[in-house]
C-alpha cells in the first residue's frame, strides 16, 4: 500500500506544523479520504524508528479495527498501543510515554480527558477527523491548535475515490414539534413521530421507487424504531435485519457478512454502522433520524459512497437533515473557533425539487427530472425554442445522437437537445447540461 499524493502532502504538512511550533494539529479529511492509511503510515514511521505510538479512540469497537489495519500496514504493534481515551486518562502513570499520540475523532464531551493526556506526555500529537466541529457548531480550538484541511469530498468523487451520489429528501412526517435533549433531537420524540405503520409504508415506497433491489443501510432513532422498520421491510418480502450495540458480537458479524453476500438487503440500525464499515456495493443510505450533528449526518449519509466502478450512490433523507446541514460533499469552511450563527445558516444553499424530491446545488432546473423552477421558466422557454428549432432543421443530428450511449458524447447544445429528445428526457435536462458545460452563459 502506498499513500496517494494528497495523503503524502498531509503527512508532510503535519511535520511542518510541528516544526513551526504547533503542538496539536488536526487533519481534516472526508470519509473515503484514507484516514486510517495516513495514520497507519505515521505510526509505522514512528515504530520503525523504535519509538512508541499511542492511538486514542472514543469507542471500544474501533480498537480492534484499527489494530487490524495497523498490523496489515506493518506497524510494529509491540510499540503501538490503541486505547480508549476514557481508560488512558485514568492510567497515565502506567502508560509508557509515546513519541506520537494519534487521536481519531476528537469528541468534545471528552475534551478534558484528551487535554490531560496531551499535557501529561508532551509528545507530538495529531488528530484526524472528517468534521472538525462540536455538536453545537463550535470549533475544536480547545483541543487542537491548527487545522490542516486536506482534499475535499467533491475532489474525492472526481478522482473516483468516492462514488457520485443522488440526494432525495422526501419528507414523511411533520417533525417540527420534536424537542432537543443533550444538544440533539430526543430519540424518544423521533420514535413517537416516525415509528408508525403508514410511515414505514412510505419509507418502503420511496426505497422501491428510488433504489429497489439495492443494498441499503437504514439509520433509525431508537432500537424499537429500527426493529419495526426492519420488520416492515420483511413484511413486504424485502430481506432486512436490525442490529444494535447489544447484538452479540458473533451474531453481528454474521449479519454483516450476510449483508455483504446479499442474503440481507437492508440493515437497520441506530448509530452502529459508521467508520470502517466496508461494503462497497451498498449504494443506499436511508436517513430516518433527524440530527443536529454535522458529524453524524456526514457519517451516515456518506456511508453508501464507498467507491465502486459505475456505482451511483442514493441518499434518501426522510428527516430533512440536508436542510440543516447542506449536501454531504458541499465545500465547507472549517475554523478552530466557533462560527457566528448567521454565517452558519448561509452555508446551506440547496434546492429541492417539488416533483421528484431530488436535492441539489442551486440550478434553474432539477437535474434529475427536468422540473423548471418558477423564476427561470421564461429563460428555459426561450432555450427550448432555440434548441427545438435547430433540431427540426437538422435531423442528421438526431440520427447521429440516437446512437450515443452517454450524454458525455454530446459536444454541442443541439446534440444535447437531440439526446434529450431521443431518450425522452424533459427539455430542462438539456438546458441544465448545456449550462453545466458552459455552452450557455
Ligand atoms: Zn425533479
Amino acid at each position: 500500500m502506498q499513500l496517494r499524493d494528497y495523503q503524502l502532502d498531509l503527512v508532510s504538512r503535519v511535520h511542518d506544523a510541528w516544526r513551526q511550533g504547533y503542538k496539536r494539529p488536526c487533519i481534516v479529511l472526508p470519509c473515503g479520504g484514507g484516514k486510517s492509511i495516513i495514520t497507519a503510515d505515521m505510526a509505522k514511521r514512528t515504530t520503525d524508528n523504535g519509538k512508541r505510538v499511542l492511538f486514542l479512540v472514543h469507542r471500544r469497537e474501533l480498537c480492534e479495527q484499527i489494530e487490524n489495519t495497523f498490523r496489515a500496514y506493518g506497524v510494529d504493534m509491540s510499540l503501538c498501543h490503541v486505547g480508549m481515551v476514557q481508560t488512558i486518562t485514568r492510567r497515565l502513570k502506567k502508560t509508557e510515554k509515546p513519541a506520537l499520540i494519534i487521536t481519531d475523532e476528537n469528541h468534545h464531551c471528552l475534551a478534558a480527558s484528551y487535554k490531560r493526556i496531551y499535557e501529561y506526555f508532551d509528545s507530538h500529537c495529531v488528530g484526524v477527523t472528517a468534521t472538525p466541529v462540536r455538536l453545537n457548531g463550535g470549533g475544536l480550538g480547545e483541543i487542537n491548535d491548527c487545522l490542516l484541511v486536506g482534499i475535499s469530498a467533491k475532489e474525492l468523487i472526481a478522482r473516483k475515490c468516492l462514488s457520485p451520489y443522488e440526494y432525495y429528501a422526501p419528507p414523511v412526517a411533520d417533525l417540527s414539534g420534536i424537542k432537543s435533549r443533550n444538544g440533539d433531537y430526543a430519540p424518544e420524540d423521533i420514535e413517537v413521530a416516525l415509528a408508525k405503520p403508514h410511515i414505514y409504508g412510505d419509507v418502503i415506497g420511496y426505497y422501491k421507487m428510488l433504489s429497489e433491489g439495492k443494498k441499503a443501510i437504514c439509520y433509525c432513532a431508537t432500537i424499537k424504531h429500527s426493529k419495526e422498520m426492519a420488520e416492515a421491510f420483511r413484511d413486504v418480502g424485502i430481506n432486512a435485519a436490525h442490529i444494535d450495540g447489544t447484538t452479540p458480537k458473533g451474531e453481528r458479524a454474521e449479519m454483516i457478512s450476510a449483508f455483504r453476500s446479499g442474503a440481507i438487503q437492508i440493515l437497520c440500525n441506530v448509530d452502529l454502522i459508521s467508520e470502517g464499515f466496508d461494503v462497497p456495493d451498498c449504494n443506499t443510505s436511508i436517513l430516518l433520524r433527524p440530527t443536529k450533528s454535522l458529524t453524524l449526518y456526514i457519517q451516515q449519509s456518506m456511508r453508501c459512497m464507498r467507491y465502486q466502478e459505475g456505482k451511483m450512490a442514493i441518499i434518501i433523507d426522510h428527516v430533512g437533515n440536508v436542510h440543516r446541514h447542506g449536501l454531504p460533499d458541499q465545500n465547507r469552511e472549517w475554523t478552530l473557533e466557533p462560527k457566528p450563527q448567521r454565517a452558519k445558516k448561509n452555508e446551506v444553499s440547496i434546492r429541492q425539487c417539488p416533483d421528484c424530491f431530488y436535492t441539489h446545488e442551486p440550478a434553474p432546473v432539477c437535474p434529475n427530472c427536468g422540473h423548471i423552477y418558477e423564476v427561470e421558466k421564461k429563460e428555459i422557454k426561450e432555450m427550448q425554442e432555440i434548441g427545438l428549432t435547430l433540431l427540426n432543421g437538422k435531423d442528421m443530428i438526431f440520427e447521429k445522437v440516437k446512437k450515443y450511449v452517454s450524454p458525455d458524447q454530446c459536444g454541442t447544445i443541439q446534440e444535447l437537445y437531440a439526446f434529450a429528445k431521443a431518450k425522452h428526457y424533459k427539455p430542462g435536462w438539456a438546458y441544465y447540461q448545456a449550462r453545466k458545460r458552459g455552452y450557455l452563459h
